[in-house]
């Protein structure tokens, strides 16, 4: 896989264009935090996309029953760190599940829905680039996935 720098702004647009072109996908809220141009990391485009699509991918299986679906995907430079959020208003995490859910192969959902690969192959590619994948539950409730990895040299 090839590491080369990449804007995390420009791959969330287009991660969100090709999910908003599904019929019946919820909304997606994006706020960039501060208002910034780019965010650049190191990393392999089509794995981080993957990576980006299924925690979004999941958050709209969180919401499919509620009626007021809200899923927010937040972008932030703090210090030298870029951070993803998704964030959901779905059930949330059990916490007896919550230390597995990384796990390959752990999913809650129908044999044939959901393999329950896209975490545990996201946690290690992230961690592959030096960075986190955290999972956690609101105050107000629904889950929440951080993705943390190290700032990168600007994208020309
Ligand atoms: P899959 O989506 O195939 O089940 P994942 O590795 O993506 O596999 O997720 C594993 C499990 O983590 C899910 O089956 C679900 O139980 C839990 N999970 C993931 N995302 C969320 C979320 N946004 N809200 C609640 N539970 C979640
Ligand atoms: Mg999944």
């Amino acid at each position: 896989s090839a590491l080369v720098s990449i804007d995390l702004v420009s791959l969330v647009y287009d991660v969100l264009m090709i999910f908003n072109q599904q019929p019946n996908q919820p909304k997606v809220d994006l706020q960039l935090l501060p208002d910034i141009h780019q965010l650049p990391v190191i990393g392999d485009k089509t794995r981080l996309e993957q990576v980006i699509s299924n925690l979004i991918s999941n958050a709209a299986s969180a919401v499919i029953d509620k009626v007021d679906k809200n899923i927010q995907l937040k972008l932030k430079l703090q210090g030298e760190k870029v951070i993803c959020q998704v964030i959901d208003n779905g059930p949330g995490i059990e916490s007896d599940i919550i230390e597995h859910i990384f796990d390959p192969f752990f999913t809650t959902k129908e044999v044939g829905v959901g393999l329950g690969l896209g975490l545990s192959i996201a946690y290690s590619f992230i961690r592959d680039l030096g960075g986190t994948l955290v999972a956690s539950n609101n105050p107000e409730g629904g889950a929440c996935f951080t993705v943390t990895l190290p700032r990168g040299p600007c994208v020309k």
